[in-house]
């Protein structure tokens, strides 16, 4: 089963055909195609696609060269998308088989810590920052124009193999928009295109929610766990028994038994002393 057979009613169907064989091919070749396949007209359909599309979008530099390429990933011509950490390579399907490769800049040192820290405390788990279960406010950090995840286009850099390679060609649209099918599927490739790493963010919340929530057992637990070591090292045993049980054999049941012993020393020693006495006496007899 092809990505583009349950899609009979697309409307460019010699082209549709062209990019099967194409992928076909590079599948054959031993690389792992990865076209994209849109569900009917809908390109992005989850909060990270959607939030990735609407970014370019609302860029003027783009908006007027973009919906060219809404058909063209609709009929299923990206044959082949590839997101790398500051690339998206790609194989589209028009009167030929065109490569595009598109640059996206690292997400800046400054803007990461300051979403970081916007976002402390604030997203609980991998799945919720995947699955986008976050709060309004989160999703409007992570989505600002200027300052959240998404690329500006002075941060991307767009290239096609075609000849009417202008700014922005239909293919390259297309493109842009199958990245934003493709983070429905897998938003985490959106921070590995930015460069970041996405636990980050949930370590930093993570962390902030342990210095919360739990900061008073916490110090607890550390003060118990130095004073084991400290004990340990010193004592040799359990740190909570140390004490009461060094006490117990210096002062109190090793106290009886030595006097008992002082007293049978007592008793021996003169006894071995007079026996001695008496051998070295009978020796002299
Ligand atoms: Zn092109």
């Amino acid at each position: 089963m092809g990505w583009w057979s349950y899609r009979p009613y697309v409307p460019v169907a010699q082209r549709r055909a062209k990019a099967a064989r194409a992928a076909q091919k590079l599948a054959k070749g031993g690389r792992k195609v990865a076209p994209v396949a849109t569900n009917g007209r809908t390109i992005a359909a989850t909060f990270w696609g959607k939030a990735w599309c609407d970014n370019l979008e609302s860029y003027s530099d783009f908006e007027n060269r973009l919906p060219r390429g809404r058909t063209y990933v609709r009929n299923g011509s990206v044959v082949d998308l590839q997101i790398e950490p500051g690339k998206i390579r790609a194989l589209v399907s028009g009167s030929h088989l065109y490569r595009i490769e598109i640059e996206i800049g690292p997400l800046p040192a400054v803007k990461w810590k300051a979403i970081q820290s916007e976002c402390r405390g604030q997203i609980g788990s991998l799945i919720e920052l995947l699955q986008a279960r976050m709060s309004q406010r989160v999703m409007e950090i992570v989505t600002r124009r200027d300052s959240g995840l998404f690329p500006s286009p002075k941060e991307i850099k767009l290239g096609c193999s075609c000849p009417d390679w202008a700014e922005m060609c239909k293919h390259v649209a297309a493109v842009l928009y199958g990245v934003g099918n493709r983070l429905d599927h897998q938003p985490e490739l959106l921070f590995q295109l930015r460069q970041v790493n996405h636990l980050e963010l949930i370590t930093a919340a993570a962390d902030s929610a342990a210095l919360v929530k739990k900061s008073a057992s916490k110090k607890k637990t550390i003060a118990r766990e130095d004073l084991a070591q400290v004990f340990g090292i010193e004592l040799d045993a359990p740190a909570p028994s140390k004490g009461p049980l060094r006490k117990a054999r210096i002062a109190q049941p090793a106290a009886r038994p030595q006097r008992k012993q002082a007293k049978t020393k007592a008793k021996t020693g003169p006894a071995k002393r007079a026996a001695r006495q008496g051998k070295a006496a009978s020796k002299k007899r």
